[in-house]
């Protein structure tokens, strides 16, 4: 059997679903998922317990050089991330960090760090990887991009019922609130914006659900990349 090694890049805003999306069709193609939100709440989660501030760019850059940042996948199929050994899976959610999350990501150093990592990653076979600046700056030479949406409306109701689930008491117009501010970080930021790739193809998912999604993503894989049956 040939090795899959196609390369899938998920980019769009804050709640549109990309991780749930990105790791089915990794599961379905038997290839890797890599979450780069992830690495960034992870170095974002270290500088918060260390007192670095987002304005310390020396010091974030140092920091997230020397962080160990490793995804393990547990036998009931959800993902782990390590930092330094330990696992941070659950602390890198919480409202601390995704508060932080989007200053320390607009270093540029932080992303050169972190974006040289995935790229390495991505050079040891396939992989769909979601993010921001996937398709734009990581993988710019993906085998299919893909930039979902959703409306706010509809991203802030999924997560507030992904967060209720686990013992979140706000409301979804606080939610909103931070999906919107979050995004608005993200895409004015001046270095790897979030924004489509040219050649990307945009899938609004707000009257969709994952299954489609899904599907729809697999359907267009096996065009950029016939190759994957064999
Ligand atoms: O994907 P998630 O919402 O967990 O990402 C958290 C934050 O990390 C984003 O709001 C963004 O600021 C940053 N990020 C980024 N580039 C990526 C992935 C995430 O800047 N490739």
């Amino acid at each position: 059997m040939k090795k899959n090694n196609i390369t899938i890049a998920i980019d769009g805003p804050a709640g549109s679903g990309k991780s749930t999306v990105a790791k089915r069709v990794a599961e379905a193609l038997g290839i890797l998922y890599l979450d780069t939100g992830a690495m960034y709440r992870a170095v974002t989660l270290k500088a918060l317990r260390e007192g670095i501030l987002p304005t310390d760019e020396e010091k974030l850059a140092v920091l997230a050089g020397e962080t160990d940042l490793a995804f393990v996948q547990a036998a009931d199929g959800t993902y782990h991330l390590f930092m330094d050994g330990q696992d941070v899976s659950a602390e890198i959610r919480s409202a601390v960090v995704t508060r932080n999350v989007s200053a320390v990501s607009a270093v540029p150093r932080v992303r050169e760090v972190l974006v040289k990592q995935q790229q390495i990653i991505a050079g040891q076979g396939g992989v769909v990887m979601d993010g921001r600046d996937i398709g734009t700056v990581v993988l710019p030479q993906a085998d299919l991009k893909i930039y979902l949406t959703a409306s706010l409306e509809e991203r802030a109701r999924r997560r507030w019922l992904e967060m209720k689930a686990k013992g979140f008491t706000g409301t979804k117009e606080e939610i909103a609130e931070d999906l919107k501010r979050r995004d608005a970080y993200d895409a004015g930021r001046a270095v790897s914006p979030l924004k489509p790739a040219p050649d990307s193809i945009n899938i609004d998912t707000s009257a969709l659900r994952i299954e489609e999604v899904v599907e729809r993503i697999l359907e267009l894989s096996s065009f950029s990349f016939p190759g994957q049956e064999e």
